[in-house]
């Protein structure tokens, strides 16, 4: 990659990193046929289990597939409400619509831009079953806060698809509850295809997500309930696997590029032109996404210029769940949850990713600086 060319995240640069290791595990899966399921994929579900500080990981098609498994093995059903934040990616609200239940969004933080607790727990009534808090960006949301406050009828439900790694105040996605999570290609750890799974320390709740994904039974033909088929397979288990084992150091290197942005951009935030990412209280943060936001120019015109320098910055998201067309049913309008629009009006992400060079950062700052002044 040539340092004009500057991507939002490099796959390239993290596929040469396991390459020799990821076709050794292709052959390996082709010689034992084991394309679902089978020993890379119980292999890879035990590894993750231990990283993510959960007892139990049942590695599923995708992140919107483990979104919805863990909300049906949660109880939510049709007619349920489900309390989530009006700026996620749009995932997190359809695995609800799919459930035949009712999104209920709730404003974020105006720094951080993670789920307000008070927010959420205001919008709990008689009919909310579960409230899900997404880690955006790679840092936890208030999950304890939550669960503390939440009567026991209300389950949490993380969206763990950008916080591989990340904990709280020592606290890890899952733990004490469920968790979704996506190995989408771009997250911090990404499969080479669809892949996602579900955390739980609860025995029962794993075992009820893993009978649902596999149409409702865990053995061959042996169908308990009517379910569905989500299922992760061998050869995305190899990747994975290999990935995994340069996860923490993939994670530290973001973290280290996301100070280098920090110090790189003080004087356009002391100057008022970009407002930084902050980080929660208790955060080990992975930066799954490194967030500005731009106060003082155009923001779609910033994005345009750096993009015509060859550089990957784009908008997560453009959009908050209650303005998308898709959720225009549910009734909202702009003013609704002012701090997500705010952000969604403002923000910029800058590539970030393990392998990005501090010559790569100083070219983005350097293009960001002239497409503000
Ligand atoms: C990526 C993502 C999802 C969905 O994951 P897929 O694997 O693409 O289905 C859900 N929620 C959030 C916050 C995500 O970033």
């Amino acid at each position: 990659m040539s340092d004009s060319q500057i991507p939002l995240v490099d796959l390239k640069a993290a596929h040469a990193e396991v390459a020799d290791e990821v076709r050794a595990g292709f052959e390996r899966v082709m010689a034992n046929t084991a394309f679902i399921g089978g020993e890379e994929v119980r292999e890879f579900e035990r590894e993750y289990a231990r990283f993510a500080g959960v007892e139990h990981c049942v590695g599923v098609a995708n992140g919107t597939d483990a979104l919805e498994l863990a909300l049906r093995a949660s109880g939510v059903g049709a007619g349920d409400e489900v309390v989530l934040p009006a700026n996620t990616f749009i995932a997190t609200a359809g695995a609800v619509n799919r459930l035949g239940a009712v999104p209920v969004l709730v404003d974020c933080f105006p720094d951080s831009l993670l789920i307000d607790p008070d927010a959420a727990l205001a919008a709990v009534s008689q009919a909310t079953r579960a409230v899900v808090p997404v880690h955006l960006y790679g840092q936890c949301a208030d999950v304890a806060e939550l669960v503390g406050a939440l009567p026991v009828r209300v389950r949490v439900v993380e969206d763990a698809a950008q916080s591989q790694g990340a904990s709280r105040d020592g606290r890890t996605a899952g733990s004490g509850g469920i968790a979704a999570t996506s190995f989408y290609p771009g997250k911090n750890l990404g499969a080479y295809g669809d892949a996602g799974a579900v955390l739980t320390d609860d025995e029962e709740l794993a075992g009820l997500v893993r009978a649902l994904a596999n149409h409702g039974g865990v053995a061959k033909y042996r169908h308990d309930l009517p379910g569905f088929n989500s299922r992760l397979d061998g050869l995305q288990a190899v990747v994975l696997r290999a990935k995994l084992a340069r996860l923490d150091a993939g994670n530290a290197a973001r973290r280290a590029a996301a100070a280098r942005y920090d110090a790189l951009l003080a004087d356009l935030a002391a100057a008022g032109r970009v407002v930084l990412p902050v980080t929660a209280e208790g955060n080990v943060h992975v930066w799954h996404l490194y967030v500005v936001r731009v106060t003082g120019a155009d923001r779609d015109a910033v994005v345009g210029k750096l993009n015509a320098e060859g550089v990957g910055a784009g908008v997560h998201y453009p959009a908050p769940v209650h303005l998308t067309p898709a959720f225009a049913h549910l009734g909202h309008r702009r003013g609704d949850f002012p701090h997500a629009e705010d952000a969604a009006d403002r923000m910029l992400s800058l590539p970030l990713f393990p392998q990005i060079t501090p010559r790569q950062q100083q070219r983005v700052v350097d293009l960001l600086t002239g497409a503000i002044n």
